[in-house]
């Protein structure tokens, strides 16, 4: 399987997507420069493909470092794959394009290239769209999706976006957007959590049957920020599994859980803020997984959520209590 940093996936509307993308979450005590900084950085070695969201709460410094890479010469607007969310307070008609038209301004480009519906179910507008508010308690809403769906590709004809997915679906909630009366477009891809330890072989296999992609976050084990992750789980990286099949390859861990998610089919999304680890993971074009070895790593599986977003556990639309 030749992969190289300049790959890419042709999406079920006819767009391309790089097959790695820099993640740009960060907790809130790290200064919002440093994703700027990154996003310099990453596109300077050859990254095509950004990754934010509005919840995310830079995505001006983000668009900042994508326009003056743009501005510099570097690259040029068509070049750049950017993808935004939209939060679950954004859910209800009237509000969806406000939603996007926010994520437009912030980040300062006329159209995104892909723009996603966070997460399946909606939650009141209380100030929470805010990342500094993200403490206050969550108002359950009941907003159903799929009207949600169809604001959004009224926004794609539009010209506001030019790919419409959704992320954290399980596969009853993308059949029934599938299935919805009258869908003009497909999601173009599902991001969900992809991992050693969540190895999503069935959605993936769904997903694949419907020709959408899954795109893969928390692939290193992500980031253990404690509003988030719980600091009891184990650290991905530190497998001992995983790190006696790096040390095969004479690579890092960190190279080889990316590499498996990209052998399975799936694009990946890899966070960092590091300048030698964005250049670290650029690695995982530089060699390839012997099925052998994917045979030990899928051994690895523990159906473990890093981020399983636990308040929301009594919505009605709680992805995670389906099995897939
Ligand atoms: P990742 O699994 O990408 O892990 C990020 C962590 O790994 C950071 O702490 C980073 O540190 C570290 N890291 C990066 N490269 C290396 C390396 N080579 N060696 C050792 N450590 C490394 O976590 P995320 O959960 O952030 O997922 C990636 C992206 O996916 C997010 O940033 C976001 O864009 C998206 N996402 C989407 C979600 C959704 O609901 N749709 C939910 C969660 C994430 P450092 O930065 O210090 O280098």
């Amino acid at each position: 399987m030749t992969l190289t940093k300049e790959s890419r996936v042709t999406l079920n509307d006819g767009n391309k997507m790089p097959i790695l993308g820099l993640g740009t979450f960060a907790s809130h005590e790290v200064p919002k420069d440093l994703a700027e900084d990154a996003v310099k950085v990453a596109i300077d070695l050859g990254y095509r493909h950004i990754d934010c969201a509005l919840i995310t709460g830079n995505e001006m410094q983000i668009g900042h470092g994508i326009r003056s890479k743009i501005a510099d010469g570097t690259v040029k607007r068509e070049d750049i794959f950017y993808t935004g969310k939209l939060w679950c307070t954004f859910f209800s008609p009237d509000m969806v394009r406000k939603g996007l038209e926010r994520s437009l301004r912030d980040v300062g480009l006329d159209y995104l290239d892909l723009f996603l519906m966070h997460w399946p179910f909606s939650i009141k507008p209380t100030g929470a769209a805010d990342p500094s508010e993200k403490d206050k308690p969550f108002i359950y809403d009941n907003v159903d999706f799929c009207a949600t769906w169809e604001v959004l590709e009224a926004c794609k004809d539009a010209g506001l976006v030019r790919s419409l997915g959704v992320s954290n679906f399980n596969r009853r909630q993308l059949e029934r957007l599938l299935n919805k009366p009258g869908l003009k477009y497909k999601p173009v891809c599902n991001q969900v959590e992809f991992h050693l330890y969540l190895n999503q072989h069935r959605l993936l296999s769904y997903c694949k049957s419907k020709d959408i992609y899954l795109v893969a976050y928390s692939v290193l084990g992500s980031h253990r920020d404690g509003n988030w992750v719980d600091p009891s789980l184990p650290v991905l990286l530190d497998d001992p599994i995983l790190n006696k099949v790096a040390a095969k390859y004479n690579r890092s861990p960190a190279e080889v859980a990316i590499r498996f998610i990209l052998q399975k089919g799936a694009v990946v999304l890899a966070k960092s803020f590091t300048p030698a680890r964005i250049k670290q993971n650029l690695g995982v074009f530089e060699f390839e997984l012997r099925p052998e070895d994917i045979k030990t790593l899928d051994s690895l599986d523990r159906n473990l959520h890093y981020g399983p977003f636990k308040e929301m556990k009594q919505h009605p639309e709680y992805p995670f209590h389906d099995e897939y």
